[in-house]
């Protein structure tokens, strides 16, 4: 099956690109085994050089790569160059302290000299998503190159541009031939280049189908795993938040992107004293944002990634509805040609209803109403993900409490969720395990041999 770049804005096709034969994954494989010795021995000074070259490549071409991203999976333009600054950000974070962190660790045993050392697996395979098709693959590939590992790289099979155009970074930015190769293959090879005995490892960010499938094959060969998956965040509004505040971060959160990343906030969970207060400020908000030509500065949304996605948002929006919810504004999809979904809130999401159940992946706010505050954390809580959460009130010591009672990988008060390359990232229950980013990011793939001297 040919990998293929559709413009999401207009149904245009970008271009078409056949898949890789066996024979031909199989020279990419030999080609990341054959620099696994000489890239491990690269001192790692020289190779933060070239991870500080890659953010250079980065910069230099930033309004190309945003183009790229625009015209493959639709995101606004603006959005596109912010990406290509934050993965130039993550390759300057690990150039600058991968030393720290893949120090030898001295251990206290008494008479033993003993300590730690961070050792690279080998070659590691990224399978990505399409949500943010740079970003994704510079939070695992920086830190896995840095640490002396070489990348494989399986991109989403609708952003084969950007994923040629990643390999094109790090080969401009002087990285010897097979540290980093994208291999142009769709999901069903995926397997068999885990199992292959020159992979040492493997993370998937992406659905929970994708996950078990990766993890499951992972595990029959032993090899170490890392799933980052999907998200349902609450967004918990207590009776003393700043309002306006929480607000405009609601709005950021839930319609950047189009509303399709993991960790934006999903469900809206308030207590009784906010409800009208919020909800009036949200209907405001959410009128004003202007859905627009992706590449236009001023265009407020963007459409999403692909017509099939936002039919099956629509989907579970209607079968919501149906079950109960009530369309406050939008809920339907925009006319014209392209994956356009409107702005859209839906009040009153109950337990049972699609909305409630499942990740909805795209712009539409979920309002859930607790009866008070133990209810808002019941609420936050009763979902298969894990991913991150928020929490607002003007009362500090209240909303940390409340976040550290929320079942996450990532709580914020009074923040919306972001990734931050200094701070580890990753979920529990059906969003996955394991940590990117931070020192538990660049740790991931590394043997963490202890050495004992006598
Ligand atoms: P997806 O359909 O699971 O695809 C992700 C990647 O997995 C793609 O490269 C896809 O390849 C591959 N894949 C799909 N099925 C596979 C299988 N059975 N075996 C091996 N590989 C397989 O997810 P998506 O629609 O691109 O992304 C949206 C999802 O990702 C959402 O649930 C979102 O929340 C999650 N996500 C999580 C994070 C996080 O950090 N936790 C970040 C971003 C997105 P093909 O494209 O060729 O099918």
């Amino acid at each position: 099956m040919p990998l293929s770049s559709v413009n999401p804005a207009n149904g245009s096709v970008l271009h078409v690109f056949e898949t890789w034969d066996r024979p031909r994954i199989d020279k990419a494989l030999s080609q990341a085994a054959r620099i696994v010795p000489e890239w491990r021995e690269i001192p790692l000074d020289q190779r933060a050089g070239l991870v500080r070259q890659a953010a250079h490549v980065l910069r230099h071409r930033r309004d190309h790569f945003a183009v790229m991203m625009t015209q493959e999976m639709g995101k606004l333009v603006t959005e596109s160059r912010a990406e290509v600054d934050r993965c130039a950000l993550v390759c300057d974070y690990y150039a600058d302290h991968a030393a720290e962190f893949l120090a030898d660790e001295p251990m206290a045993a008494g008479e033993l000299d003993a300590r730690v050392v961070f050792q690279p697996l080998g070659t590691i395979l990224g399978v990505m998503p399409w949500n943010f098709p740079f970003w994704q693959v510079f939070r695992f590939a920086a830190p896995a190159l840095m640490a002396g590992n070489t990348v494989l790289l399986k991109h989403a099979s609708n952003v084969p541009r950007c994923a040629l155009a990643i390999e094109e970074v790090f080969r401009d930015a002087g990285f010897p031939a097979g540290a980093f190769q994208t291999l142009m293959i769709t999901s069903d090879e995926v397997g068999r280049v885990i199992e292959d005995r020159r992979v040492h490892g493997v993370t998937l960010t992406g659905s929970e189908a994708a996950g078990r499938a990766v993890a499951a094959v992972a595990g029959g060969v032993l090899k170490p795993c890392v799933l980052e998956l999907g998200g349902s965040d609450p967004f918990v509004v207590l009776e003393d938040a700043d309002l306006d505040r929480a607000v405009e971060q609601a709005v950021v959160s839930r319609y950047r992107n189009a509303g399709q990343s993991c960790i934006a906030a999903k469900r809206f969970i308030l207590v009784p004293q906010v409800v009208d207060g919020f909800l009036s400020r949200l209907k405001d908000a959410v009128a004003a944002i202007r859905p627009g030509d992706p590449m236009k500065e001023d265009s407020g949304i963007a459409p999403m990634a692909r017509t099939d996605l936002r039919d099956e948002l629509h989907q579970q929006v209607r079968d919501s509805i149906a079950e109960g919810a009530i369309p406050v504004m939008g809920c339907e999809p925009l006319p014209g040609k392209g994956a356009w979904y409107a702005p859209s809130i839906l009040d009153r999401v109950v337990p049972g209803t699609r909305a409630y159940d499942e990740e909805i992946f795209g712009p539409v706010a979920c309002i859930l109403r607790a009866e008070d505050e133990d209810d808002a954390l019941r609420l936050a809580n009763d979902t298969r993900f894990g991913l991150g959460g928020s929490v607002w009130t003007r009362d500090v010591a209240r909303g940390e409490a409340f976040a550290r009672g929320l079942a996450c990988g990532s709580a914020f008060v009074n923040a919306m969720v972001k990734s931050d390359p200094r701070l580890p990232f990753g979920g529990i229950k059906d969003s996955g395990f394991g940590r990117e980013l931070a020192r538990p990011g660049i740790r991931t793939f590394m043997n963490a041999k202890t050495l004992v001297i006598r």
